[in-house]
């Protein structure tokens, strides 16, 4: 089944660094909805935490409403990378706006998709060459919103089966 999610997203910074509760899972899932989303990843900056929390509280007290991702961005050399937390310990993950390609092409990165599309940045990602790479090495192309406030949640999205994004390609 695809579904409509949004991998990368900063939740935490949205609602102006709260504590996860009840009530800020509560606000991000009605904004989810609204959005039409089938779920989203919260992806903040060098922290696992706020996705990890989010997403046991929304297992726990709204069921499987909306799925949340839980993940983190983090540096890797010169360029951004998200990385998902998918069952069984498998990590997904994924180059965000880039926009140009030196460092991947300098070092060895481990990921199984790129952004070719973000609402922040897209101006700035070099979509030829995303598009060039993509197809060379079986990436999967990705459109997110990387929301920093509720609004722009899920202003790209992507339509994926959660199949595609849980089962990594190792090379
Ligand atoms: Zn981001």
């Amino acid at each position: 089944m695809k579904l409509k999610l949004d991998l990368h997203t900063h939740c935490y910074e949205a609602l102006g660094f709260p504590e996860p509760s009840i009530e800020t899972v509560g606000v991000i899932i009605d904004a989810a909805r609204r959005k039409g989303l089938d779920g989203l990843a919260i992806t903040e900056h060098y922290s696992k935490r706020y996705g990890l929390l989010s997403k046991e509280i929304a297992q726990k007290y709204f069921g499987d409403e909306i799925i949340i991702i839980p993940g983190q961005e983090i540096r890797v050399y010169t360029q951004e990378v998200v990385e998902l937390y998918m069952d069984e310990g498998r990590v997904f993950r994924f180059l965000v706006h880039p926009s140009n390609l030196y460092a991947f092409e300098r070092h060895e990165y481990n990921i199984q998709g790129i952004e070719i599309d973000n609402h922040l940045h897209n101006g700035y990602i070099y979509k030829e060459g995303v598009r060039q790479l993509a197809a060379q090495r079986g990436l999967l192309l990705l459109r997110n919103s990387d929301a920093h406030n509720l609004e722009a949640l899920g202003s790209f999205y992507n339509l994926l089966s959660l199949e595609e994004i849980n089962t990594p390609t190792e090379y």
